[in-house]
């Protein structure tokens, strides 16, 4: 089925349509009821049969509902000081992504990467969805980043859902997670996705360094800026697209110049900037989450194996002179 059939279809058709899903875990849908019955569900017969039906809207909060990542107020950046949470939009592609996992996993850095739902549904999504799959395996989140990357602002209520709906169940369907966190597209909330991405407890990402890697900057400019960026704010959310050939390539480049940092402030006797997941940014009106045990183990790991990182490091520059 085209995605643009789950997202309409789970918002707005409820019982209208059957749910299936294929062994490779792709999520698929056919009209139940009229003359449509039992066809494969397309944009346009989504659009036809969700005008029949109210929203079942139990069932998509339920795909979003994740009570560690999720209702908590957005996060623009400025929530952790001391810490750094990188995070990665619009893929997942195959031949860019692939190689910021790598990097990610090389320098044992956490990461999130809210990904676009069309591009992990339907045929020729293999894959896509096999990055995913790795995403999970290695502990990084998955967040939504809306079905078709629109400028929310300009959209109706029920387009609105279907983006935002759809792309949930798209990532359900991966990962069998509920899905917690929402960055809007272009960093732009409208009234409604707003309104939306908080009843579906949706916790929304903005960022505080923005990599402008879409601005195709020189390699080495964004390097070089990213990284003073991280250290001049003492952290931050770092906004990065996986999709892009420039950072696929100057990914592993930033987290060296990072960790090089963080070795020159462990010799200074100065606090690291760590890098960390996420759920370090993520607060109520009543104050920070607790983080969970695996992944405030997980922080303890980078800070306890700096050290020796940064000894490695060392020995490695004198031999290279
Ligand atoms: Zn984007």
């Amino acid at each position: 089925m085209t995605a643009w059939a789950a997202l309409v279809a789970i918002v707005a058709t409820g019982g209208a349509v059957a749910w299936g899903k294929k062994a490779d875990g792709v999520v698929t849908a056919k009209a139940r009821h009229g003359r449509d019955r039992g066809k494969a569900m397309t944009p346009r017969l989504a659009a036809r049969t969700a005008g029949t039906r109210t929203a079942d809207a139990a069932e998509a909060r339920a795909l979003a509902a994740d009570p560690v990542l999720g209702g908590a107020r957005t996060i623009r950046g400025g929530e952790a000081p001391g810490m750094v949470a990188f995070t990665f939009d619009d893929g997942p592609r195959a031949g860019t992504t692939d190689k910021v996992i790598d990097a990610l996993l090389a320098y044992d850095v956490p990461a999130t990467f809210f990904v676009v739902g069309h591009r992990i549904t339907g045929k020729r999504a293999d894959d896509a969805r096999a990055l995913v799959a790795r995403m999970v395996e290695h502990g990084f989140l998955v967040g939504n980043h809306t079905w078709s990357h629109p400028h929310l602002r300009a959209l109706g209520d029920r387009r609105v859902a279907a983006e935002i709906d759809g792309t949930t169940a798209a990532i359900h369907g991966l990962t069998g997670a509920a899905v917690g966190l929402f960055r809007p597209p272009y960093g732009a909330h409208g009234k409604r996705s707003a309104a939306h991405a908080t009843h579906r407890q949706l916790t929304s990402v903005l960022w505080s360094i923005d990599s402008s890697d879409w601005r195709k900057p020189r390699a080495a400019r964004m390097r070089k800026a990213i990284v003073e960026a991280i250290f001049a704010d003492d952290g931050g959310v770092v906004l990065m697209h996986d999709t892009k050939p420039l950072t696929a390539q100057t990914i592993a480049g930033i987290l060296d110049d990072l960790e090089a940092g963080n070795c020159a402030r462990l010799a200074a006797g100065d606090a690291p900037v760590v890098p960390v997941s996420l759920h370090y940014f993520l607060r109520d009106a009543d104050g920070p989450r607790p983080v969970p045990a695996e992944v405030a183990a997980r922080t303890q790991r980078y800070v306890d194996g700096l050290p020796a990182r940064c000894t490695a490091r060392s020995k490695g520059e004198r031999e290279n002179r």
